[in-house]
């Protein structure tokens, strides 16, 4: 008897046994349809064995193997595995969140876009030639499939307009043959060595960096590109890319936000004509999203670029990993399954055996150390292309009256640059009108019932909003706690500084970007286009804008409130704070003119302002990771954050508590700290603590974690939902 041991989308660290006798090895990986509990669903084989501790007549058969798409691989279920245990994430949850939803649930037909078109070896033959001049559509097809051999729908239809009836022609001509269902990987050796559009010459900066990366493409060897902002990093990645192709290997890009993807991808697109490109983001369709998952899957995409959660994606031939900007947050999942895609991104080119390249302005503090301790190579492009740093300046802003938040030195750089027709940015961390309502009689500030969090007016629809969990009011016509009538917006925000700015400057074309004005689907893309034809005079915008961006016409950066960052509890605050105004710095002259950044501030000689003043991240760097270390945080130390979330906060700190004494039984070389409320207590109504635990071990704490774990999941009912959090980045 064959037992299959199937994972499902269950908050359960089991895997669940069924019988299969028609399984084969080969399956592991693979879909399967099963009754479960009194429903049907979908799974994924992770092991294949003799024999079950369920009796044999209890013991369920799988409805059936589902083979219309394909399983993950063998290397695939590798680093699902490392991520579940790495992150103490039940397996069944990790690998399912791993498949793309179209491939999640049950359905009754197969998917649609499951079915592809594949070149015959009749259609290799022929030329483009051989047909009719004036068949145009068809022509553009044939030599579409010649290039790439397996299309799906997506991509015949992208091709040419009237692709339905020269698809239609093309297989009743025998060139093209529908195929249906799991397809077999299109063979790499007869392809084609997929040329490139030749790119700028290379200053010798880049050269080098290209130079030691291509040394050896054969072996796993993190490296690290330190590159200041507009110092090409991104042509020094198209160069590995294009050397990896050329082997008949796939390059896996993960980038940090979706905003950046499109123009990342029209870059790759432009140098790599011949070579498939898909994206894996959350802001594609379920169809494409399995489209572009299935291409990976088979091999034919030679490039693949995502955000975080393309790090799963399946890729049989994958000869290369570049984390761009690897410093971003949004690399680490911040809910459910809790997983940094950079470090799994490491872990992967380590299973695989393949080069990996993490590149940024601002490493993350634990990137630095392992280059700066010699395990990653560290690569270095000191100068920008255009040879002209941005100048910074920092306006004291505690002897001069601001008019609504704005310096009068910043307004006046705004106005020089409209009358250059040069384009200004305004870098403000905070959307809505302004972040919270106050009552100047008795104190009164508008906060959120629901939260620990205040509400912010928003200018448009005049309510207020809770940006955490999404509750809206109305604006009070009085003082809710004393009557007065007199309430009064308090602070700053992206809507407040648009509205002064529009007064200032009427004749200005103004632009706010903040997540607000770019919810629509491609509105952002329509802004950045507007940006790039110069109709838009100034910038508004939040942490969307400080990212990667390539405005040419772009000289002057105006910080408003940096300041509320620098006193932040968190450890880590400053290195986030360097890293995010080196970013939004980064914006300004990286086109032909000089690039300024104004930051306002009330504490100019602070020494994260010098330090961003010099631009120095290596010297800053150092004397954090010094401050690191004799503080006893990470890199030096590991930690893990146990979350605890009840009605009550009290619940869920008692609940801590005898957490901590089962921790304290299991290895008391292990420091556990007392539980304390987290940083936002009430979340939607929710009330939460934390417990933070670390080791200079990582093997140590990995060990603790497992035993710990069992002992908290004994009992079937908790008072508190809690998980863990490895390596966490908010405390
Ligand atoms: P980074 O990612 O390091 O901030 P980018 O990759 O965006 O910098 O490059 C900055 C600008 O310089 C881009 O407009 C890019 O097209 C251009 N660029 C890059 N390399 C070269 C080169 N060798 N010659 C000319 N221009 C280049
Ligand atoms: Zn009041
Ligand atoms: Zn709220």
């Amino acid at each position: 008897m064959k037992i299959v041991r199937v994972g499902f989308d269950v908050p359960l660290d089991t895997l669940f046994d069924y019988r299969c006798d028609d399984a084969n090895v080969a399956d592991v990986g693979a879909r399967v349809l099963a009754p479960f509990g009194k429903r049907s669903a979908i799974g994924v084989i992770l092991e294949i064995v003799a024999s079950s501790t369920i009796a044999a007549p209890r013991l369920r058969s799988i409805t059936r193997i589902l083979r219309d798409a394909p399983g993950f691989s063998a290397h695939d279920i590798k680093l699902i595995r490392f991520a579940a245990e790495y992150y103490h994430h039940p397996l069944g949850a990790v690998v399912m969140s791993a498949l793309p939803a179209g491939l999640r649930r049950v359905r009754r037909q197969p998917a649609k876009s499951l079915t592809h078109y594949a070149l015959t070896a009749l259609g290799a033959t022929r030329t483009v030639d051989s047909l009719p001049a004036r068949a145009l559509a068809k022509r553009r097809l044939l030599a579409l499939f010649q290039a790439q051999r397996v299309l799906d729908s997506t991509a015949i239809n992208a091709c040419t307009p009237a692709a339905g009836v020269a698809l239609k022609q093309l297989v009743e001509a025998g060139y093209v043959a529908q195929c249906e269902g799991m397809l077999s990987r299109v063979p790499q050796a007869s392809a084609p060595t997929p040329s490139a559009v030749s790119g700028p010459q290379l200053t010798p900066d880049q050269a080098g960096a290209v130079a030691s990366l291509c040394a050896d493409l054969s072996a796993f060897k993190p490296h690290l590109l330190l590159g200041v902002t507009g110092s090409g990093k991104t042509e020094v990645y198209l160069r590995i890319v294009e050397a990896v192709l050329q082997r008949g290997r796939q390059a896996l890009l993960l980038v940090p936000e979706i905003s950046l993807t499109p123009q990342l991808e029209a870059t790759v697109r432009g140098r790599f004509p011949h070579t498939r490109v898909v994206s894996l983001h959350s802001g594609l369709n379920e169809t494409e999203r399995l489209n572009h998952w299935i291409a990976a899957q088979r091999g034919d995409a030679g490039i693949v670029l995502g955000t975080r959660l393309a790090v799963f994606a399946p890729l049989p031939e994958l000869g290369l990993i570049v984390v761009d900007e690897e410093h971003d947050m949004s690399f680490k999942q911040s809910d459910g399954f809790r997983y940094s895609a950079r470090d799994l991104a490491v872990a992967r080119a380590r299973q695989r055996n393949v080069p990996i390249v993490l590149g940024s302005a601002t490493p993350a503090l634990e990137t630095w150390h392992n280059a700066a301790s010699g395990r990653y190579a560290l690569i270095r492009l000191p100068n920008r292309i255009n040879n002209a740093p941005p100048r910074i300046t920092c306006m004291n802003t505690r002897d001069v009256k601001l008019d609504n938040g704005l310096a009068p030195a910043l307004l006046a750089a705004i106005g020089e640059r409209l009358v250059r027709r040069e384009q200004s940015l305004v870098f403000i961390n905070r959307r809505g009108y302004a972040p919270v309502l106050m009552c100047h009689e008795c104190g009164w500030l508008s906060g959120c019932h629901r939260c620990s969090a205040k509400l912010v007016l928003h200018a448009h629809d005049r309510r207020l909003h809770c940006h955490h969990c999404g509750y809206q009011s109305m604006v009070p016509l009085s003082c809710p706690d004393c009557g007065n009538a007199d309430l009064s917006p308090v602070g700053q925000g992206t809507q407040r500084v648009e509205s002064t700015l529009a007064e200032r400057f009427p004749q200005a074309r103004i632009l706010r970007i903040d997540r607000d004005s770019t919810r629509a689907r491609g509105a952002w893309r329509g802004m950045r286009d507007r940006i790039e034809a110069r109709e838009v005079d100034i910038l508004i915008g939040t942490q969307i804008l400080a990212k990667g961006h390539d405005f040419t016409n772009l000289s002057l950066v105006g910080v408003v409130n940096a300041d509320n960052l620098l006193y932040s509890t968190d450890f880590r605050a400053p290195e986030r704070l360097y890293a995010l105004l080196t970013q939004v710095a980064g914006r300004a002259g990286r086109g032909t003119t000089q690039g300024d950044v104004l930051i306002q501030t009330d504490f100019p000689t602070h020494p994260l302002y010098t330090a961003l003043r010099d631009q120095d991240y290596a010297r800053f760097a150092d004397e954090l990771l010094k401050e690191r270390r004799s503080a006893g945080f990470p890199p030096f130390q590991y930690q893990a954050l146990l979350r605890a979330e009840a009605p009550k906060l009290e619940t869920a700190i008692h609940w801590l508590t005898r957490a901590a004494v089962r921790a304290r039984e299991i290895d008391d070389a292990i420091t556990v700290y007392d539980p304390v409320p987290a940083g936002m207590v009430r979340l939607a109504g929710r009330e939460r603590a934390q417990l933070l635990v670390q080791s200079a071990s990582r093997n140590r704490l990995q060990r603790f974690l497992a035993g710990w774990r069992l002992r908290l999941a004994e009992k079937k009912t908790s008072a508190a939902r809690w998980s863990i959090d490895v390596d966490p980045l908010d405390l």
